[in-house]
């Protein structure tokens, strides 16, 4: 019988294409490995087989399956599960799912770009194809794969180009990282196969006639600490290892080649300092102690935790007490992070702890460090804990036991853009529940949700009001800076006593933290005469003024123009900035404390992960003394001098629509709050506000997070908001505006004919129009009792009837599932 088998193909578009299987690979085709295959016209695409059969397709003819990539699957069966269901909760494709969770050197396509690497050298000689696709790439050393294909002849590229890049040969281009330079070196180690005494001795004797290597060898063994069987060994890189033995490279090839060495890569941590060798475990605290069995006595009976404990309070060693104790019953764990918030400080903390037993799996990481990860999880040898931002939900787990979600109510665990718009967090309960795994979520500041979840019974919850060793938490001020402003005591964006406070910590030599929830100079400019504001040609919002760039640059599309010598509507040319930004603050105080050393933290200063490290580790050693951000500064950074934290403008939280806006304002300003005062003396908030009355400010400085929850969850309730109701926004989008506000009230039409009251809208969102497309939102709302599967069901009807319709063929439709 002919086989077919149906495949995922990188592309958004709904259901599995089935291809045929010639005979000649028959043996090889199985569910969950890539193949190569052609989709359209003469374009190529790594797939994904998820099920081989006999069932002959019906009403078109089947292409023929050009070539197997993997002997064993790459896509295990619980992660298909979980692909599924990805794709049917959040209402994209598949397609969109093997897009998000595979690094791009597993996924390549005939448009993808390759890049040859300069430092590659050859073993041996390389298959004459491959060497040809060098040749090529050393002419012009950046091409696509199809151009590839042309210059060398080679029909069917695909392969040879995947074995390159395991070869290291090459590498996928990644547009957006250009800037990404990682700091990793090559290291040397023993293979597994010379572990005893004995395999030692059997190398010195086979080498005895090879001086040079054998001097390598015994160097090695030396650098290493290498003393007996199972020693904590320090790691020696191939650097060190030249320098010190004076051998040349091909020595030390030499000996790779004889399975003497192995070579490996890895990222040299600022703190790392090449040493594996492990610490024990911090003891608990008493209190830290009870929150350990409350946890452990609630996944008696539950799948999901909650710890809530104040900042500082020893989250993370109650972590590290569970982790161990799961990897010792033998299963994996997953420790999720927001991308800000996985820094080497934790890095460290745990490698500490549990040495390479430890993955890390970082979006900002070179993509053939991400395939490699995604191998060795495949392997026998895998990681025992992956500490991994949102993307890492979708690596291979075989054993998984816990997943951890670390600061869970950060909103960057939604993925916004693009399709699959997934929460990581909701996300990583599913997965955990396919595995019959535990998930501990942790916060200082919980989302309204998961508390409400947690008092529902739904979680356990367990909470730490105190802080490790009775540290106070820090003394909040509440300072009008209305008032201030009206008497005219306002020094740019600071009032007397902030400034008072930041020079006390200045001349004791503490360290001074100030909070603006904005970047840029201004949010706007504006002129004095005719009030015209500057807007973005592509996107329907004002542009943000950036002085060190002398530049007005939208925040939505990077669109950028020079600052207008005079204004185009009247001619004026008095043009004011209205509200601040860090840059401005950057710039007052550094007026102010010229003496001071300042940094600023936001996303403009650190585009690449470097660039952020270096912030952190010069405030951290103290090489800094007034660091300026974003919310990136409140993100579980532990410092040790610093005594005061300024929140400038507590406000610029509250003035957004959105029904979470209160809810988030209070979280920044607990976590900002939180890096105040540590080790030795209670640290000092001074919270800057124009309207000191409100309940919020109240909340914040009494650190009273049921408050806040219970007029939340009043509000919600009320205004009929998760975790009441469900939400789900449908996006559309359009070049014209005249066809979208058809399509527009079309579909709301249709879905009002299904879903009646629990449609609202068509709207416009926030920003109207973001890269020349106009959008219109339409939300659905829909009570917990009702059947989600059936609205979704009924979601997909009516956006399939739209795409028939011949006026809308152009039409973007996408929907954010519990949107935030
Ligand atoms: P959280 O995760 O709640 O913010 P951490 O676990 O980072 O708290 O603890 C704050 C600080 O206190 C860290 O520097 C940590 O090393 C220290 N600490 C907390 N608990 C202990 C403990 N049991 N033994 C030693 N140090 C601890
Ligand atoms: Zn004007
Ligand atoms: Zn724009």
């Amino acid at each position: 019988m002919k086989k077919f088998a149906d495949v995922i193909v990188p592309l958004p578009i709904l259901g599995q294409y089935t291809y045929a299987v010639p005979a000649e690979l028959e043996g090889r085709v199985c569910a969950g490995i890539r193949v190569v295959v052609s989709f359209g016209k003469k374009k190529y695409y790594t797939a994904i087989v998820t099920r081989v059969h006999e069932e002959v397709p019906e009403g078109y003819e089947t292409k023929e399956i050009v070539e197997v990539l993997d002997e064993k699957p790459v896509l295990l069966k619980r992660q298909y599960d979980f692909w599924q269901w990805i794709a049917d909760y959040y209402l994209c494709t598949l397609g969109d799912v093997y897009k998000a969770a595979l690094p791009s050197g597993m996924k390549l396509e005939s448009e993808t770009l390759v890049v040859y690497n300069p430092e590659f050298e050859a073993d041996s000689i390389l298959p004459e194809k491959e060497q040809s696709v060098l040749d090529a790439l050393t002419l012009d050393n950046e091409q696509c794969i199809t151009q590839l294909g042309k210059i060398t002849g080679i029909k069917n590229i695909l392969p040879v180009i995947h074995s390159l890049l395991k070869r290291n040969a090459i590498y996928v281009k990644e547009e957006l990282k250009r800037s990404y330079k990682p700091r990793t070196e090559v290291f040397v180690r023993f293979p597994q196969t010379i572990q005893q005494e004995a395999d030692l001795h059997r190398l010195f004797d086979a080498l005895a006639r090879a001086p040079k290597q054998l001097a390598a060898l015994m160097k090695y063994v030396e650098l290493s600490g290498w003393v007996r069987p199972g020693s904590f060994l320090k790691e020696v890189s191939r650097k060190t290892l030249l320098q010190e033995s004076g051998v040349t490279p091909a020595v030390l090839s030499g000996l790779v080649d004889k399975k003497v060495f192995e070579l490996y890569h890895q990222e040299i941590g600022r703190l790392a300092k090449g040493v594996l060798d492990t610490v024990p475990l911090n003891p608990l605290s008493m209190a830290q102690q009870k929150a350990y069995e409350q946890i452990i006595g609630s996944f008696a009976t539950k799948s999901v935790c909650l710890l809530h404990g104040v900042t500082s309070s020893g989250k993370t060693e109650i972590y590290i007490h569970l982790i161990r104790q799961v990897i010792q019953s033998g299963k994996q764990v997953l420790y999720l992070l927001p991308e800000i918030a996985l820094t080497t400080q934790i890095t460290e903390r745990l490698r500490r702890v549990f040495g390479n037993r430890l993955g890390i799996y970082h979006s900002k990481f070179p993509d053939a460090e991400r395939v490699e990860i995604w191998q060795k999880q495949l392997s026998e040898n895998d990681y025992d804990i992956i500490l991994g931002v949102r993307s890492s939900i979708f690596l291979p787990f075989r054993r998984l036991g816990l997943v951890i979600v670390d600061e869970e109510h950060e909103n960057t665990y939604k993925q916004q853009e693009p399709a699959p718009r997934y929460h990581a967090r909701n996300a990583a309960m599913v997965l955990a529940s396919l595995f019959g795994a535990k998930t501990l979520l942790g916060t200082a500041t919980p989302s309204i949700e998961t508390y409400y979840n947690a008092l529902q019974g739904k979680y356990g919850l367990v909470e730490l009001t105190e802080r490790h060793q009775q540290i106070q938490l820090p003394a909040i001020e509440v300072v009008d800076i209305k008032e201030l402003a009206r008497k005219k005591r306002m020094t740019a964006q600071f009032s007397p006593l902030l400034l008072q406070k930041i020079r006390e910590a200045l001349e004791q030599k503490e360290q001074v933290i100030l909070f603006q929830n904005r970047r840029g100079f201004a949010p706007m400019i504006e002129c004095r005469t005719c009030g015209w504001i500057p807007k973005c040609k592509n996107c329907d919002v004002s542009l943000t003024y950036h002085k060190g760039l002398n530049q007005l640059t939208c925040h939505y599309c990077g669109y950028a123009e020079p600052i207008p010598k005079a204004c185009p509507a009247c001619g004026g040319v008095e043009l004011v900035s209205r509200g601040f930004g860090t840059e401005k603050v950057e710039d007052s105080i550094k007026e102010i404390f010229p003496e001071a050393r300042i940094a600023r933290m936001d996303l403009d200063t650190t585009r690449t992960r470097t660039a952020y490290e270096k912030i952190i580790a010069d405030f951290e050693e103290g090489k800094t003394d007034i660091l300026i951000g974003t919310q990136m500064v409140s993100k579980g950074l532990d410092f040790d001098r610093v005594s005061v934290v300024g929140i400038l403008n507590a406000d610029s939280m509250l003035n957004y629509p959105d029904f979470r806006s209160y809810e988030r304002a209070f979280q920044l300003m607990a976590q900002v709050a939180g890096r105040a005062g540590r080790k030795n003396k209670q640290g000092l908030v001074i919270l800057q506000t124009k309207s000191p009355d409100l309940p919020l400010i109240h909340e914040v400085v009494t650190n009273n997070y049921r408050s806040l929850f219970d007029e939340q969850i009043a509000e919600r309730h009320l205004f009929k908001y998760p975790p009441f109701y469900r939400l789900v926004y449908v996006y559309l989008k359009h070049r014209k505006q005249e066809v979208l506000d058809q399509a527009a009230d079309v579909m709301a039409r249709y879905l009002r004919q299904g879903l009646g009251e629990r449609i609202l809208g068509p709207d416009l969102p926030l920003v109207a129009r973001i890269q020349t497309l106009f959008i219109k939102k339409i939300m659905v709302k829909v009570e917990l009792q009702a059947s989600m599967s059936k609205v979704r069901a009924y979601l997909r009807q009516v956006q399939r009837a739209i795409a028939e319709d011949e006026r809308f063929r152009s039409l973007l439709v996408y929907y954010d599932v519990d949107p935030m």
